[in-house]
Protein backbone atom coordinates (compact mmCIF):
# COMPACT_ATOMS: atom_id res chain seq x y z
CA UNK A 1 0.00 0.00 0.00
CA UNK A 2 1.23 3.35 -1.03
CA UNK A 3 1.92 5.71 1.77
CA UNK A 4 -0.78 8.29 2.82
CA UNK A 5 -0.94 11.93 3.03
CA UNK A 6 -3.31 13.13 5.84
CA UNK A 7 -5.34 15.90 6.43
CA UNK A 8 -7.17 16.43 9.44
CA UNK A 9 -10.63 18.37 9.40
CA UNK A 10 -12.48 19.39 5.78
CA UNK A 11 -13.03 22.83 6.40
CA UNK A 12 -11.79 25.60 4.52
CA UNK A 13 -8.03 24.88 5.32
CA UNK A 14 -8.39 21.04 5.00
CA UNK A 15 -10.11 20.87 2.13
CA UNK A 16 -7.48 23.59 0.53
CA UNK A 17 -4.26 21.38 1.33
CA UNK A 18 -5.88 17.80 0.53
CA UNK A 19 -6.60 19.65 -3.27
CA UNK A 20 -3.19 20.77 -3.19
CA UNK A 21 -1.33 17.45 -1.95
CA UNK A 22 -3.68 15.76 -4.35
CA UNK A 23 -2.81 17.83 -7.19
CA UNK A 24 0.86 17.26 -6.35
CA UNK A 25 0.55 13.84 -6.77
CA UNK A 26 -0.09 12.55 -3.52
CA UNK A 27 -2.71 10.00 -1.95
CA UNK A 28 -4.69 11.44 0.04
CA UNK A 29 -6.85 10.79 3.12
CA UNK A 30 -9.12 13.57 4.44
CA UNK A 31 -11.02 13.00 7.79
CA UNK A 32 -13.43 14.96 9.53
CA UNK A 33 -16.64 14.21 12.14
CA UNK A 34 -18.97 13.63 9.92
CA UNK A 35 -19.69 12.58 6.53
CA UNK A 36 -21.52 15.84 5.53
CA UNK A 37 -18.32 18.07 6.91
CA UNK A 38 -16.46 15.61 4.43
CA UNK A 39 -19.12 16.03 1.14
CA UNK A 40 -18.96 19.84 2.13
CA UNK A 41 -14.89 19.73 1.78
CA UNK A 42 -15.02 17.38 -1.43
CA UNK A 43 -17.46 19.72 -3.22
CA UNK A 44 -15.00 23.05 -2.31
CA UNK A 45 -12.22 21.23 -4.49
CA UNK A 46 -14.52 20.78 -6.94
CA UNK A 47 -15.64 23.44 -7.35
CA UNK A 48 -12.10 25.28 -7.02
CA UNK A 49 -10.56 22.89 -9.78
CA UNK A 50 -13.77 23.52 -11.72
CA UNK A 51 -12.35 27.25 -12.14
CA UNK A 52 -9.27 25.75 -13.45
CA UNK A 53 -10.74 23.49 -15.86
CA UNK A 54 -13.15 26.56 -16.77
CA UNK A 55 -9.66 28.77 -17.49
CA UNK A 56 -8.10 25.87 -19.21
CA UNK A 57 -5.22 25.97 -16.90
CA UNK A 58 -6.10 22.06 -16.17
CA UNK A 59 -7.63 19.30 -18.31
CA UNK A 60 -10.84 17.62 -17.03
CA UNK A 61 -9.37 14.56 -16.95
CA UNK A 62 -6.65 15.79 -14.89
CA UNK A 63 -9.75 17.21 -12.63
CA UNK A 64 -10.83 13.70 -11.94
CA UNK A 65 -7.35 11.87 -11.88
CA UNK A 66 -6.91 14.75 -8.63
CA UNK A 67 -10.27 13.91 -7.08
CA UNK A 68 -9.63 10.01 -7.37
CA UNK A 69 -6.75 10.56 -5.44
CA UNK A 70 -8.28 11.74 -2.51
CA UNK A 71 -10.64 9.38 -0.03
CA UNK A 72 -12.42 10.43 2.68
CA UNK A 73 -12.78 9.12 6.33
CA UNK A 74 -14.47 9.61 9.64
CA UNK A 75 -12.71 6.96 10.98
CA UNK A 76 -9.04 8.16 12.41
CA UNK A 77 -7.71 4.69 12.06
CA UNK A 78 -7.92 5.27 8.03
CA UNK A 79 -4.42 7.60 8.76
CA UNK A 80 -2.50 4.67 9.94
CA UNK A 81 -0.32 4.56 6.83
CA UNK A 82 0.67 8.35 6.60
CA UNK A 83 3.87 9.35 6.39
CA UNK A 84 2.55 12.82 7.27
CA UNK A 85 -0.56 14.24 8.76
CA UNK A 86 -1.67 18.00 8.52
CA UNK A 87 -3.82 18.77 10.98
CA UNK A 88 -6.50 21.85 10.02
CA UNK A 89 -9.56 21.63 12.64
CA UNK A 90 -10.62 24.53 14.92
CA UNK A 91 -8.61 26.75 16.32
CA UNK A 92 -8.94 25.39 20.22
CA UNK A 93 -5.81 23.76 22.16
CA UNK A 94 -7.61 21.39 23.77
CA UNK A 95 -9.62 20.08 20.70
CA UNK A 96 -6.26 20.19 18.64
CA UNK A 97 -4.35 18.28 21.76
CA UNK A 98 -6.85 15.44 21.73
CA UNK A 99 -6.32 14.79 17.71
CA UNK A 100 -2.40 14.86 18.46
CA UNK A 101 -2.65 12.56 20.97
CA UNK A 102 -5.12 10.42 18.90
CA UNK A 103 -2.53 10.65 16.23
CA UNK A 104 0.42 9.72 18.35
CA UNK A 105 -1.29 6.35 19.14
CA UNK A 106 -2.12 5.46 15.63
CA UNK A 107 0.03 6.52 13.13
CA UNK A 108 3.63 4.63 12.47
CA UNK A 109 6.82 6.16 14.89
CA UNK A 110 8.33 8.02 12.10
CA UNK A 111 5.37 9.98 10.77
CA UNK A 112 5.72 13.59 10.91
CA UNK A 113 2.30 15.76 12.33
CA UNK A 114 2.23 19.24 11.29
CA UNK A 115 -0.70 21.95 12.48
CA UNK A 116 -1.80 24.40 10.59
CA UNK A 117 -2.62 26.66 13.61
CA UNK A 118 -2.66 30.27 13.41
CA UNK A 119 -1.81 30.97 16.80
CA UNK A 120 -1.69 27.65 18.99
CA UNK A 121 1.64 27.08 20.66
CA UNK A 122 3.58 24.04 18.55
CA UNK A 123 5.21 23.49 21.71
CA UNK A 124 2.48 22.48 23.61
CA UNK A 125 1.06 20.69 21.23
CA UNK A 126 4.09 18.19 20.43
CA UNK A 127 4.17 18.13 24.11
CA UNK A 128 0.89 16.27 23.71
CA UNK A 129 2.74 13.61 22.15
CA UNK A 130 5.70 10.70 22.54
CA UNK A 131 7.63 12.25 19.45
CA UNK A 132 7.83 16.39 20.31
CA UNK A 133 10.56 16.28 17.71
CA UNK A 134 8.24 15.04 14.72
CA UNK A 135 5.77 18.03 15.84
CA UNK A 136 5.67 20.79 13.61
CA UNK A 137 3.71 24.04 12.24
CA UNK A 138 2.54 24.17 8.30
CA UNK A 139 0.90 27.43 8.35
CA UNK A 140 -1.04 27.59 4.86
CA UNK A 141 -2.46 30.79 3.73
CA UNK A 142 -6.00 30.93 2.55
CA UNK A 143 -7.64 30.11 -0.18
CA UNK A 144 -4.67 27.45 0.06
CA UNK A 145 -4.72 26.71 -3.53
CA UNK A 146 -3.74 30.37 -4.15
CA UNK A 147 -1.23 31.71 -1.56
CA UNK A 148 2.56 30.50 -2.45
CA UNK A 149 3.48 30.99 1.68
CA UNK A 150 3.84 27.94 4.13
CA UNK A 151 4.78 29.62 7.13
CA UNK A 152 6.90 26.85 9.05
CA UNK A 153 7.04 26.47 12.71
CA UNK A 154 9.74 24.72 14.35
CA UNK A 155 8.05 24.37 18.35
CA UNK A 156 11.39 23.77 20.67
CA UNK A 157 11.74 19.97 20.25
CA UNK A 158 11.53 20.05 16.74
CA UNK A 159 14.45 18.64 14.88
CA UNK A 160 16.44 19.66 12.34
CA UNK A 161 15.46 16.35 10.23
CA UNK A 162 11.85 17.26 10.65
CA UNK A 163 12.03 20.85 9.56
CA UNK A 164 13.61 19.66 6.24
CA UNK A 165 11.51 17.07 5.35
CA UNK A 166 8.71 19.75 5.54
CA UNK A 167 10.07 21.98 4.15
CA UNK A 168 11.05 19.41 1.03
CA UNK A 169 7.41 18.48 1.12
CA UNK A 170 6.46 22.12 1.08
CA UNK A 171 7.93 23.04 -2.16
CA UNK A 172 6.98 19.35 -3.85
CA UNK A 173 3.09 21.03 -3.22
CA UNK A 174 4.49 24.11 -4.78
CA UNK A 175 4.67 26.49 -1.82
CA UNK A 176 7.40 28.75 -0.73
CA UNK A 177 8.23 28.02 2.56
CA UNK A 178 9.77 29.94 5.42
CA UNK A 179 11.11 29.29 8.63
CA UNK A 180 10.32 30.75 12.26
CA UNK A 181 10.49 29.78 15.47
CA UNK A 182 7.23 29.03 17.93
CA UNK A 183 6.34 32.76 19.37
CA UNK A 184 2.63 33.76 19.95
CA UNK A 185 1.60 34.92 16.41
CA UNK A 186 4.22 33.25 14.95
CA UNK A 187 5.52 36.18 12.13
CA UNK A 188 2.33 36.56 9.64
CA UNK A 189 -0.17 37.03 12.55
CA UNK A 190 2.59 38.88 14.85
CA UNK A 191 2.84 41.44 12.55
CA UNK A 192 -0.37 41.58 10.69
CA UNK A 193 -2.90 41.46 13.77
CA UNK A 194 -1.63 44.49 15.66
CA UNK A 195 -1.86 46.65 12.54
CA UNK A 196 -4.94 45.57 12.06
CA UNK A 197 -5.59 46.19 15.55
CA UNK A 198 -4.72 49.65 15.12
CA UNK A 199 -6.52 50.23 12.38
CA UNK A 200 -9.99 49.47 14.29
CA UNK A 201 -8.35 51.68 17.53
CA UNK A 202 -8.34 54.70 14.55
CA UNK A 203 -12.05 53.72 13.66
CA UNK A 204 -13.21 53.93 16.66
CA UNK A 205 -11.17 57.22 18.23
CA UNK A 206 -13.07 59.04 14.87
CA UNK A 207 -9.66 59.40 13.22
CA UNK A 208 -10.80 58.71 9.79
CA UNK A 209 -14.15 56.65 8.44
CA UNK A 210 -13.69 53.49 7.71
CA UNK A 211 -13.62 54.28 4.17
CA UNK A 212 -10.52 56.09 4.15
CA UNK A 213 -8.52 53.63 6.52
CA UNK A 214 -9.11 51.55 4.19
CA UNK A 215 -8.21 53.45 0.97
CA UNK A 216 -5.31 55.12 2.74
CA UNK A 217 -3.38 51.29 3.31
CA UNK A 218 -4.25 50.63 0.05
CA UNK A 219 -2.87 53.62 -1.86
CA UNK A 220 -0.59 54.78 0.48
CA UNK A 221 1.04 51.18 1.14
CA UNK A 222 0.07 49.85 -1.79
CA UNK A 223 -1.91 46.72 0.18
CA UNK A 224 -4.61 44.71 -1.86
CA UNK A 225 -7.32 45.03 0.56
CA UNK A 226 -7.38 47.56 3.64
CA UNK A 227 -7.09 46.63 7.16
CA UNK A 228 -10.73 46.81 8.00
CA UNK A 229 -11.96 44.72 4.71
CA UNK A 230 -9.37 42.26 5.73
CA UNK A 231 -10.53 41.87 9.36
CA UNK A 232 -13.85 41.22 8.03
CA UNK A 233 -13.25 38.27 5.33
CA UNK A 234 -10.65 36.78 8.31
CA UNK A 235 -13.25 36.86 10.70
CA UNK A 236 -13.53 39.47 13.61
CA UNK A 237 -13.77 36.64 16.32
CA UNK A 238 -10.77 34.80 14.67
CA UNK A 239 -8.74 38.62 14.85
CA UNK A 240 -9.63 38.81 18.46
CA UNK A 241 -8.46 35.12 19.77
CA UNK A 242 -5.44 36.22 17.97
CA UNK A 243 -4.94 39.39 19.59
CA UNK A 244 -5.60 37.44 22.49
CA UNK A 245 -2.95 34.94 22.44
CA UNK A 246 -0.46 37.28 21.58
CA UNK A 247 -1.45 39.68 24.77
CA UNK A 248 -1.78 36.62 26.84
CA UNK A 249 1.69 35.33 25.45
CA UNK A 250 3.62 38.45 25.55
CA UNK A 251 2.00 39.81 28.49
CA UNK A 252 2.16 43.27 26.55
CA UNK A 253 -0.19 45.93 26.52
CA UNK A 254 0.98 46.95 23.35
CA UNK A 255 -1.30 44.38 22.23
CA UNK A 256 -4.85 44.59 23.85
CA UNK A 257 -7.84 43.94 21.46
CA UNK A 258 -9.63 47.49 20.45
CA UNK A 259 -12.76 47.67 22.91
CA UNK A 260 -14.34 47.95 19.72
CA UNK A 261 -13.49 44.67 18.11
CA UNK A 262 -14.50 43.38 21.06
CA UNK A 263 -18.31 45.48 21.16
CA UNK A 264 -18.12 43.84 17.49
CA UNK A 265 -17.78 40.46 18.32
CA UNK A 266 -20.05 40.48 21.48
CA UNK A 267 -23.00 41.58 18.76
CA UNK A 268 -22.41 38.80 16.39
CA UNK A 269 -21.13 41.26 13.84
CA UNK A 270 -18.08 39.02 12.41
CA UNK A 271 -17.81 40.01 9.28
CA UNK A 272 -17.89 38.35 5.73
CA UNK A 273 -19.26 35.14 7.14
CA UNK A 274 -22.56 36.63 9.35
CA UNK A 275 -23.04 39.54 6.79
CA UNK A 276 -21.59 42.09 9.11
CA UNK A 277 -18.52 43.76 10.34
CA UNK A 278 -16.90 46.93 9.52
CA UNK A 279 -18.70 46.80 6.72
CA UNK A 280 -22.07 45.22 5.39
CA UNK A 281 -22.52 42.20 2.98
P1 LIG B 1 -13.19 25.37 9.58
O1 LIG B 1 -14.11 25.65 10.71
O2 LIG B 1 -13.56 25.80 8.20
O3 LIG B 1 -12.88 23.79 9.52
C1 LIG B 1 -12.56 23.03 10.64
C2 LIG B 1 -13.01 21.60 10.39
O4 LIG B 1 -12.46 20.75 11.39
C3 LIG B 1 -14.54 21.43 10.44
O5 LIG B 1 -14.99 20.78 9.25
C4 LIG B 1 -14.75 20.52 11.67
O6 LIG B 1 -15.84 19.62 11.53
C5 LIG B 1 -13.43 19.79 11.70
N1 LIG B 1 -13.08 19.16 13.00
C6 LIG B 1 -13.26 19.65 14.24
N2 LIG B 1 -12.78 18.77 15.15
C7 LIG B 1 -12.30 17.71 14.45
C8 LIG B 1 -11.67 16.47 14.82
N3 LIG B 1 -11.45 16.17 16.09
N4 LIG B 1 -11.31 15.61 13.84
C9 LIG B 1 -11.53 15.93 12.53
N5 LIG B 1 -12.10 17.08 12.14
C10 LIG B 1 -12.49 17.95 13.09
O7 LIG B 1 -11.78 26.00 10.02
P2 LIG B 1 -10.58 26.51 9.07
O8 LIG B 1 -10.81 27.95 8.74
O9 LIG B 1 -10.35 25.52 8.01
O10 LIG B 1 -9.38 26.49 10.12
C11 LIG B 1 -8.70 25.31 10.46
C12 LIG B 1 -7.36 25.68 11.08
O11 LIG B 1 -6.59 26.45 10.16
C13 LIG B 1 -7.46 26.52 12.35
O12 LIG B 1 -6.45 26.12 13.24
C14 LIG B 1 -7.22 27.92 11.84
O13 LIG B 1 -6.68 28.77 12.83
C15 LIG B 1 -6.19 27.67 10.77
N6 LIG B 1 -6.10 28.70 9.72
C16 LIG B 1 -7.22 29.25 9.18
C17 LIG B 1 -7.09 30.20 8.18
C18 LIG B 1 -8.31 30.81 7.55
O14 LIG B 1 -8.19 31.86 6.89
N7 LIG B 1 -9.48 30.20 7.64
C19 LIG B 1 -5.83 30.60 7.73
C20 LIG B 1 -4.70 29.99 8.27
C21 LIG B 1 -4.85 29.04 9.28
Amino acid sequence: MSEIFGVIGAGTMGNGIAQVAARAGFDVVMRDVADEFLARGMMAIDRSLQRDVDKERLGPEEKEAIIGRIRTATDLDALSDAFVVIEAVTENFSVKAEVFRALDTITKPDAILASNTSSISITKLGAATSRPDKVIGMHFMNPVPVMKLVEIIRGAATSDETYEKVRALSEKLGKTPLECHDYPGFVSNRVLMPMINEAIFALYEGVATRESIDSIMKLGMNHPMGPLTLADFIGLDVCLAIMNVLHDGFDDSKYRPCPLLKRYVDAGWLGKKSGRGFYEY
